[in-house]
């Protein structure tokens, strides 16, 4: 089954995802700090001629830090090229990138904690002095090559900042935490979401949607297609607040946007270890799921709503999830 919340751009999604991307800042819905921040950024480094310094967005996932890459790039009118840590694999993979850059491109790396220690060692000449140390050969004919880069600025995302070497975190001129969106924020993505897809979303559907979509833009046009769907099969085609509550609720996503894995995290901390503490690994599997989902795509709202607190010896439900579940403690 393809999670609501899951991290991942779901197949389908694949064009209709695109779309519903702004390329604007001024299309760009809430983060305002962020966003003032980079029209500033924006406006200096065009007056210069040269390119914004390296910036480091780190938050949970969804919440824009791909589209704001390609934002920055259009409104600075250059190339925005997208890699992520897990896929540079070797050293050559990201030089092979480096070397085609064109002046004050933009290269996005997502999961950028994830790179490995050859790759990040490439990275940093290339960071600080726009240059490209590689070694070329091997035993005694191997030599070092420099190649002068052009100026480019580097754009990492991470969900764990904290897991980030310090010698690359150093290196970004410019570090922001993206924070997940207020209702009116993600009401407003979805009412353009529907502009975009054709559908017709009224006031009070809209306002349903933000509610359930944990912060989160990603999962907010997710949901907008879904409940969509349901509209058309079901309704006349309207996204209204009736429609909008029993497509929410088959999807299984309740009124604080937790669907069923969130529901399974909290049950089974409360039913097995009396509500905690629990390590995530043991959780993981007992839930049978990926450490890392739990940890950075499910945990993070958990924490943000006050129904898991993290300890030093594991996770514990809080009373508020004991209510919202209706569990005695
Ligand atoms: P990840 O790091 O996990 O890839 P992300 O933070 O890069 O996630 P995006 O892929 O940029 O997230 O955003 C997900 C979707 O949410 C986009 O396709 C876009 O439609 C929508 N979106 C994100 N931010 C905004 C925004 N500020 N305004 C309107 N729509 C947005």
């Amino acid at each position: 089954m393809d999670r609501i919340v899951s991290n991942e751009e779901l197949e389908f999604e694949g064009e209709v995802q695109k779309n519903l991307r702004p390329k604007r800042l001024a299309e760009y819905i809430g983060q305002e700090s962020l966003k003032e921040k980079m029209s500033i950024f924006i406006e200096a480094a065009k007056k210069r001629g040269g390119c914004i310094d390296h910036i480091l967005l780190y938050g949970p996932p969804g919440l824009g830090k791909t589209t704001l890459a390609g934002v920055i790039a259009t409104e600075m009118g250059v190339n925005l090229k997208i890699t992520s840590g897990p896929i540079l694999d070797k050293a050559g993979d990201l030089a092979a990138i480096l070397t085609s850059l064109e002046e004050n491109d933009i290269l996005f790396i997502d999961e950028i904690h994830r790179l490995n220690t050859s790759v990040e060692e490439i990275l940093y000449p290339a960071m600080e002095d726009g240059e490209l140390d590689i070694i070329i050969g091997k035993g005694p004919s191997a030599r070092s090559i420099r190649i002068e880069l052009p100026p480019f600025t580097l754009i990492g995302a991470t969900t764990r900042a904290g897991l980030l070497s310090s010698p690359l975190r150093d290196r970004f001129g410019v570090v922001h935490r993206m924070d997940y969106y207020k209702e009116n924020e993600l009401e407003g993505i979805v009412k353009r979401g529907g502009a975009i897809l054709g559908v017709k979303v009224e006031e009070e559907g809209a306002k349903e949607i933000a509610l359930r979509s944990r912060g989160t833009p990603r999962i907010a046009n997710r949901l907008l297609k879904r409940v969509r769907d349901y509209c058309e099969i079901k309704g006349n085609g309207v996204v209204d607040l009736n429609s909008a509550i029993k497509a929410l609720n088959i999807l299984g996503v309740d009124k604080q946007g937790l669907d069923e894995l969130d529901r399974d995290i909290i049950k089974a901390i409360i039913e097995n270890y009396g509500g905690g503490p629990v390590g995530v690994e043991t959780l993981a599997l007992m839930l049978g799921e990926d450490r890392r989902t739990i940890e950075e795509v499910y945990e993070p709202y958990l924490v943000k709503i006050g129904y898991i607190k993290r300890t030093s010896r594991g996770r514990m439900v809080t009373e508020k999830a004991y209510n919202h579940f209706e569990i005695k403690e």
